[in-house]
């Protein structure tokens, strides 16, 4: 497959705030055909100009999946948002984010900001490949590793996953160990807050929950000056539910979105808005260096990507 850069990439600017996104991981964990097999080939064959192949390899059919952090930097904060997948976290359920050693850290480092100077880390949500660099293991446990941060976790997302909860069936597989290496060991040291339906982290940025994906689900909205960039999370995890907004992905038989309904009447609101407003959309798992924007056609929503 084709080899895409990993690490620090280039800052772009958003207003006042510098942004850049840290990867992680590069890979296609799955199929084209079997996570988003609803929409047809034809439907990918028709927008393979732009999609090949940085978010779709039509050859093996793989659909690119990027993991990665983004990093803000306001004139008085920094601000990481998600924490990817971690390293030596044992994650049987998911093989290859299984202990894993890359070099995320030094990658960070490499920026000019430590972990140290993190001040608040924002977990859009808390599946696997959001939360694994809260912790590090050091001596026999697992630490958090930026040591100054507030970690804001979203609280409808720390009760649905909770296995100490009563009602586990939904759970997934690995969340027992997701939450023993990296949600409890925040709590443990005071410095996770938990916040409901929206939370002000400083003038011109907020947290919103946006559930669909998973209940507490969030989006970062970040205004300065004249500009505004949404980080969305899993909202989006292909540029094609751009274009076609009820994709919804498959996980064997089960939706990988808890609420495919809600998240459906979700993304058309906020393409609608991103739309209209001009804002940047950042998504998670997008293989690309400073979001996009959307546009609003008769035929539909358009991805505008701006690597490209
Ligand atoms: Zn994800």
């Amino acid at each position: 497959m084709t080899e895409f850069p990993l690490g620090a990439r280039p800052s772009y600017r958003i207003g006042r705030v510098q942004a850049r996104r840290i990867v992680e991981w590069n890979g296609q964990l799955f199929r084209r055909a079997d996570a988003y097999g609803q929409l047809e080939l034809n439907a990918w064959e028709a927008e393979r100009d732009w999609l090949d192949p940085r978010f779709w390899n039509p050859k093996s059919d793989g659909v690119t999946l990027t993991i990665q952090s983004f990093l803000l930097e306001t004139p008085s904060q920094v601000i990481l948002v998600d924490t990817g997948i971690g390293n030596g976290k044992s994650r049987p359920a998911a093989p290859p984010f299984s202990n894993l050693e890359t070099p995320f850290l030094d990658q960070l480092r490499a920026t000019g900001i430590t972990p140290d100077d993190v001040d608040i880390v924002v977990l859009t949500h808390l599946h696997s490949d959001h939360v694994g660099w809260n912790t590090t293991w050091v001596g026999d446990a697992w630490v958090p590793t930026f040591r100054h941060a507030r970690y804001l976790i979203p609280r409808a997302d720390y009760d649905f996953f909770n296995p100490a909860a009563s009602d586990t069936e939904h759970v997934d597989a690995d969340m027992g160990l997701v939450f023993t290496d990296s949600i409890d060991p925040i709590l443990n040291a005071g410095q996770g807050e938990f916040w409901d339906d929206a939370l002000n982290l400083a003038t011109g940025i907020d947290l919103h929950r946006v559930p669909g994906h998973t209940p507490g689900s969030g989006v970062l909205t970040v205004r300065s000056d004249d500009h505004s960039a949404q980080f969305v999370g899993d909202l989006l995890s292909t540029p094609m539910m751009v274009n076609h907004p009820d994709l919804c992905a498959h996980y064997g038989e089960h939706y990988v979105d808890v609420n495919p309904g809600q998240i459906r009447a979700a993304r058309r609101d906020l393409l609608t808005r991103a739309a209209r407003r001009g804002t940047r959309l950042v998504p998670a798992h997008f293989n690309i260096d400073a979001g996009g924007y959307i546009t609003h056609e008769p035929n539909g929503f358009h991805f505008v990507d701006t690597d490209a």
